[in-house]
């Protein structure tokens, strides 16, 4: 029986090996387009790889993943970010949790687990060829594969890159009983699964940071504040809301808050072109009543200082000055001359603030596509296609995709495990 792994990520390296690990009298052969495995994962988490995420109850986790959150509900409670520890602590590689619950190689280098993948693909027989992209599949009779495959060098010894003898452009074709599609959000992945008749979610970015040109936020690029509440506000739509830390950048404005919104609202915001208004509350922490009362005990308790220079919240000290002049408080204003009106008009600012973002910056440490194959054609207990028989699919090719956090690797690995397993099942039976 030969089974053909689509994509050399994260999601066919799992599955690849979870089948050849649990059937070491089959053949596995995986084919990866570029010249080189598990790009992304070298090059993920600023170069650190956010493996996973320290939240172990499936229930919780879903809540990550603004698509695919229902669908994984059952795969996360068969394989999950504590399996992903166990997986990768077998073969010798530990993680450490970081304050936010990310999690990462103790070595703080991607290099460590694309080492661990290889070795462990090495150690269970799977075949490994660079260079080798696949172009067309068809069904050939019952449960049988015919892949067409475009290569350029292939590297048949195993996964090192050196040595390779590059032969030119080739076109093979070749059979195979089981087919995991496991190409990321490559295009060619996209116009395979298609072609074999599965619905497809057109695909538009996710994670991004928000460009925006505002005078309150000009000069303040480094500076950050702990937690903010974000709203989303685009016509004829539910505000979407995300509470985080925030950072201003050259462009815009970045951190985890940003973040988290541009994934819930990756759809929207694509289909209004990134043009959209947004609100930030600075104070989250404290209710509009709290507030107006910190200011206005800010009038008995210090009514010579200026308000420009004493700020009752907890802001940094430049955008409190910005947010002072915004509401129209000049710099020698004191507190014990602030009107109800000026007052008004600071609460409003620290808590109710517009801004227009103007576009999408990109946020390099992570990004992720929304959109794949409709996951009503997939049978999440095996990954198996539910129109194809004998074709399964992991990773990113999905309509899955998850916050920043270490959570788009764990589809890799949960969809990829089970994939592999559910081959072998099949195969079995
Ligand atoms: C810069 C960056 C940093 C990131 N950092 C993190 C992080 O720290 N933590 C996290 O959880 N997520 C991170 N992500 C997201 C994460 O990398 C992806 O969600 C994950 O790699 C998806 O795995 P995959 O195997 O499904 O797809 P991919 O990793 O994209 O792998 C798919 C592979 O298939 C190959 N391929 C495509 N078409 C074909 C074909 N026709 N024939 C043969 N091969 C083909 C591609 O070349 C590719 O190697 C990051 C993403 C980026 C871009």
């Amino acid at each position: 029986m030969k089974v053909v792994v689509i994509g050399g990520g994260a999601a066919g390296f799992f599955g690849a090996i979870a089948c050849a690990e649990s059937n070491p009298h089959g053949s596995v052969l995986l084919l990866e387009a570029s010249p080189q495995v598990l790009s992304k994962v070298r090059i993920s988490g600023g170069g650190r790889c956010n493996v996973t995420h320290a939240c172990f109850e499936p229930t919780a986790l879903v809540q990550y993943y603004p698509r695919g959150s229902k669908a994984l509900r059952g795969p996360l409670s068969q394989f999950q970010p504590k399996d992903t520890i166990d997986w990768f602590a077998q073969r010798g590689v530990e993680l450490k949790t970081e304050k936010d619950g990310r999690m990462f190689p103790v070595t703080d280098s991607s290099e460590t687990i694309v080492n661990c993948l290889v070795s462990a693909a090495r150690a269970a027989g799977v075949e490994v060829w660079t260079g080798a992209a696949v172009t067309q599949i068809s069904v050939d009779g019952a449960s049988r594969f015919r892949v067409q495959v475009k290569s350029r060098s292939v590297d048949s010894s195993g996964i090192q890159e050196t040595g390779i003898q590059d032969t030119g452009i080739q076109e093979t074709g070749m059979n195979c009983d089981r087919l995991l599609l496991a190409t990321g959000s490559h295009p060619l992945g996209y116009r395979l699964a298609a072609s074999l008749g599965h619905p497809m979610m057109s695909p538009v970015p996710s994670l991004f940071t928000f460009n925006l040109s505002d005078p309150r936020l000009q000069g303040l690029a480094g500076v950050s504040v702990g937690a903010v509440k974000l709203q989303l506000l685009v016509e004829n739509q539910k505000p979407l809301e995300q509470t985080g830390p925030l950072l201003i950048t050259h462009w815009g404005i970045s951190g985890p808050a940003v973040l988290k919104l541009s994934a819930w609202g990756a759809r929207i915001l694509h289909e209004t072109r990134y043009r959209a208004t947004l609100q930030i509350n600075w104070v989250p922490d404290l209710t509009a009543e709290a507030l107006r009362s910190r200011l206005v005990q800010a009038k008995v308790d210090v009514p010579k200082r200026a308000v420009l220079t004493h700020s009752p919240a907890a802001l940094p000290q430049r955008l409190w000055q910005r947010l002072v002049s915004a509401a129209g408080i000049s710099a020698e204003l004191r507190w014990g001359d602030l009107s109800k009106q000026g007052l008004n008009r600071l609460l409003l600012e620290l808590q109710q603030g517009r801004f227009e973002i103007q576009g999408k910056g990109v946020f390099k440490d992570e990004f992720v596509t929304c959109g794949g194959i409709d996951l009503k054609a997939v049978n999440f207990k095996t990954m198996e296609s539910r129109s194809c028989p004998g074709l399964f699919f992991a990773g990113e090719i999905l309509d899955i995709d998850g916050v920043t956090g270490g959570f788009n690797f764990q589809n890799a690995w949960t969809t990829g495990w089970i994939a592999g397993q559910a081959i072998v099942k099949s195969i079995i039976q």
